[in-house]
């Protein structure tokens, strides 16, 4: 069999620890025999972010705004206990926040769902897929722990003369003061991610937020999101049939829950770091929650949402046997496949890409799966295998699947 063709390379950025181990394994069992594959490589592994001064990282970004399509394999975010561990020069930031403030995207997560493993929520019966806004709110605030009786106020100092004074809070004893912001800019590229999306995967959208409390905050996100639909996508929504709308956060969760999924719930950003963990753990397991990173100007990146799995590495390094989950880091590379097939026009790479996903279900509805899913699966024997042999199983099904 001739081995497919692509024309324009795939951002490819290798991470750390387990996921490093899986991702050689996923290339050489699953895409390297199949695909002729063109990469551009960033060593996004944290020796060599070390030894560029985090400019590998930078270069990784930039590069998706090339090329427009990035996969990337999970990487650790250094902590103090990482800078011994790896004598590191520098606390170097986090990887996946550094791509996003390059890329001004917005993350979608959404669970990879398979017959025999039920959502703790029974009416669930398609993926919920949470857009998250991951820019300021109280990522980017400001706190204060009042020490004694004073004055709080909120103060704004315009450029060309605009001004606003006015007390937060007298207080009469010791407490707490925080402040946060977000930018119109910010929000409105969330907004367009969103509405992109949503077209993309034929997908209603939800948006929710708070503005009957937070007036003029939350009024704001609502607004743009209105406005930018009636301007931008009202047409293409009407033409495909999905409904955007916007509801309180409060509502908002109780139709989620009653609802049968199926749908994009866009969130702030603190919102979304929490309700994103709510839905997965509903949904199973994390280690089945994909990502992608889609920017207002159309470009994507996709990885898996879990991270480097440490603690399976380090069994790993002495030797033991591991059943890590590769599913999501699987979908990572068929979705950018996939993606970079449709962008180029070349059919039989985004056929690859669906073939590659279609394997992994059969796989598991095969009953083989990695230890993670053996104690989630209901009216299944299922037998638990390594992650090498899991690869091969969903190998020997792709293969049969490409012959036919
Ligand atoms: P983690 O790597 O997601 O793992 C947490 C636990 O979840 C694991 O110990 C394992 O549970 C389970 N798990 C996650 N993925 C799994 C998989 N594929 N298969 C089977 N089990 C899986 O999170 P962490 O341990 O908090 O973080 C480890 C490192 O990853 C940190 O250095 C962090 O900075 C980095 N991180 C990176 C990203 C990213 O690049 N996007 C995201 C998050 C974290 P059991 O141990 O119970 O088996
Ligand atoms: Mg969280």
């Amino acid at each position: 069999m001739d081995k497919i063709k692509m024309t324009v390379p795939l951002v490819e950025m290798d991470g750390d620890e387990m996921t490093r181990i899986i991702w050689k394994m996923i290339k050489d069992e699953l895409i390297l025999p199949f695909v002729d594959l063109k990469t551009e490589y960033y060593d996004l592994g944290l020796p060599k972010r070390d030894e560029t001064g985090d400019q590998i990282t930078k270069d990784a970004g930039n590069a998706i705004k090339k090329y427009g399509v990035g996969v990337k394999c999970a990487t650790i975010t250094p902590n103090a206990q990482r800078m011994d561990e790896y004598h590191l020069h520098q606390m170097w930031k986090s990887p996946n926040g550094t791509i996003r403030s390059i890329l001004d995207g917005t993350v979608f997560r959404a669970p990879i769902i398979i017959d025999s493993i039920k959502p703790v929520v029974k009416n669930w019966q398609k993926p919920i897929t949470i857009a998250r806004h991951a820019y300021g709110d109280l990522y980017k605030g400001t706190e204060y722990r009042v020490p004694e009786k004073g004055k709080a106020e909120l103060v704004f100092t315009g450029e060309n003369g605009a001004s606003f004074r006015e007390t937060v809070y007298d207080f009469e004893c010791p407490g707490v003061l925080q402040s946060i912001y977000n930018k119109d800019s910010s929000i409105t590229s969330f907004a367009h991610s969103c509405f992109k999306y949503a077209v993309e995967t034929k997908q209603d959208l939800w948006f929710s937020a708070k503005d009957t409390i937070s007036k003029k905050y939350d009024m704001r996100f609502r607004d743009i999101f209105q406005s930018i639909y009636e301007s931008d996508y009202r047409a293409d929504f009407e033409r495909l049939g999905l409904t955007y709308f916007y509801t309180l956060i409060d509502d908002a969760i109780a139709r989620v829950i009653r609802s049968k999924g199926g749908f994009i719930w866009a969130l702030k950003n603190y919102d979304g770091d929490v309700m994103s963990d709510m839905v997965s753990t509903a949904f199973g397991s994390l280690a089945m929650m994909t990502s992608v990173l889609c920017s207002p100007d159309g470009k994507f990146e996709y990885e898996a949402a879990h991270g480097t799995v440490t603690r399976h590495y380090y069994k790993y390094l002495q030797g033991e046997e591991t059943s890590t989950n590769p599913m999501a880091t699987i979908y990572a590379w068929s979705g950018a496949l996939k993606k970079r097939g449709e962008l180029d026009g070349l059919k039989e790479l985004v056929g690859f890409g669906t073939k590659l996903e279609e394997a992994c279900i059969e796989t598991l509805n095969d009953g083989i799966m990695t230890k993670d899913l053996v104690g989630l699966v209901e009216g299944m024997a299922p037998t638990a295998v390594n992650t090498i042999d899991f690869i091969r199983a969903i190998r020997a099904r792709l293969e049969k699947k490409l012959e036919a």
